[in-house]
C-alpha cells in the first residue's frame, strides 16, 4: 500500500465540487495539503504549471480540475470542453512527471465508455463503439487523459492511477439553470418553483433515461482509499451500483424540496445516453462501497443549496 501520511498533497481544482469533497476527506489524514487557486494559477497555461510544480514539488496529485457541466453545456461549448480538458490533463501529468510526483490520480468520468454499452457497464467497454455525441469532446478529453496516464505508467514506471466516477452531486454543485447537471438543476427549479408556488415544473427530456448518482463526499472517500491502495494501468469505477430514471429521481427531489405540483416532461430537449449504470465490482472486490443513499445524499445536498445561496447573498 501506499503512504499518504506525512506526504505534500496537491488537489488540482480545489475550489470545484468534487476538489472541495477531497479537501473534507484529507482533513481527516496527516498530510500538508497544496492547492493554487485560479488568480496564482492558470492550469492551461503550461509555463506556468511548469513553474508552479518546480517550485512546490507536490509528492501525491489529485486531478480533480476539469471544464465540467451538463448535457446542454457540453454540447453548445464543444470547442472549451475538448480544449480546456485536454490541455489541464497534458500540462498537469507531464509537469508531475518531470517533478517527481511520487503518485497521481486522475479522475476521468462515465462518459467515455460507448453511448450503447452494455449494462452495468465494465472498465473493459472503453474504446469498444462509438460514444454519446452531446458529450464527445469531453469524453475524448478525458480519454486521452486516461491514455496519457496508463502512457506515462507504462513508459516511465510511474505510478499514475485513472478512476471513472459515476454522475456526481453533492455541496458546491454548480447551479446555472442551462449549464448545470441534472442534479443541481433540479434541485433549484423545484425549490424556485416552490417558492413561486407554481403548477408545474419542467424536467428536460423523456424521463425514461437512467442515471446513477454518487454523493461527492462518498467519491472523495473511494479515491483515497484507492490512491492508498490501488495501482494499476487499468481504470477503475466509482459508484454507487444503482440507477434511477430521471422521472422517479425528479420526484425524488420533489419529496426532498417539499414541492408538490406537477411535473412535466420536455421531449424536446436532449435525453442523452439512455443508461449509465456502472459495474462496481472491481471497486466492491478491493472493500470499498458508498454508504450515502440517494435519499440521504438529496438531503445533504438541498441543505448545501440552501447554504450557498445565503453566502451568494450576503
Ligand atoms: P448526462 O448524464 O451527461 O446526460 O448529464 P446531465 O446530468 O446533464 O443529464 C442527465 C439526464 O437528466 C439527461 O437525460 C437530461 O436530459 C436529464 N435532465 C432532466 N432535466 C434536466 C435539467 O434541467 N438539466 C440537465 N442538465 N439535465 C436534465
Amino acid at each position: 500500500p501506499f503512504e499518504l501520511g506525512g506526504k505534500s498533497v496537491f488537489v488540482a481544482g480545489h475550489r470545484g465540487m468534487v476538489g472541495g469533497a477531497l479537501q473534507r476527506r484529507l482533513a481527516r489524514e496527516n498530510i500538508r495539503l497544496l492547492t493554487a487557486g485560479r488568480a496564482e494559477l492558470d492550469l492551461r497555461d503550461q509555463a506556468a504549471v511548469n513553474r508552479w510544480f518546480a517550485a512546490h514539488r507536490p509528492q501525491v496529485v489529485f486531478m480533480a480540475a476539469a471544464k465540467v457541466g451538463g448535457i446542454a453545456a457540453n454540447h453548445a461549448l464543444r470547442g472549451e470542453f475538448i480544449y480546456d480538458n485536454l490541455v489541464i490533463a497534458t500540462n498537469v501529468m507531464h509537469a508531475a512527471y518531470v517533478n517527481r510526483a511520487e503518485k497521481l490520480m486522475f479522475l476521468g468520468s462515465s462518459c467515455i465508455y460507448p453511448r450503447l454499452a452494455a449494462q452495468p457497464i465494465t472498465e473493459e467497454a472503453l474504446l469498444t463503439a462509438p460514444l454519446e455525441p452531446t458529450n464527445e469532446p469531453y469524453a475524448i478529453a478525458k480519454i486521452a487523459g486516461i491514455k496519457l496516464a496508463e502512457g506515462y505508467r507504462r513508459q516511465y514506471g510511474v505510478d499514475f492511477i485513472s478512476v471513472m466516477p459515476t454522475n456526481l452531486y453533492g455541496p458546491g454543485d454548480n447551479y446555472h439553470p442551462e449549464h448545470s447537471h441534472v442534479v443541481a438543476a433540479l434541485i433549484r427549479r423545484f425549490h424556485e418553483a416552490r417558492l413561486a408556488r407554481a403548477q408545474s415544473v419542467v424536467v428536460w427530456g423523456t424521463g425514461t433515461p437512467r442515471r446513477e448518482f454518487l454523493y461527492v463526499d462518498d467519491l472523495a472517500d473511494a479515491c483515497v482509499f484507492l490512491i492508498k491502495g490501488y495501482s494499476s494501468d487499468k481504470p477503475i469505477n466509482i459508484g454507487t451500483g444503482e440507477d434511477i430514471t430521471i422521472a422517479e429521481f425528479a420526484a425524488e427531489v420533489a419529496i426532498t424540496v417539499g414541492y408538490g405540483g406537477a411535473i412535466e416532461l420536455d421531449p424536446t430537449r436532449p435525453d442523452g445516453t439512455p443508461r449509465k449504470l456502472l459495474d462496481v465490482s472491481r471497486l466492491s472486490q478491493l472493500g470499498w462501497r458508498a454508504r450515502t443513499s440517494l435519499r440521504e445524499g438529496l438531503r445533504l445536498a438541498y441543505e448545501a443549496f440552501l447554504r450557498e445561496q445565503e453566502d451568494l447573498m450576503l
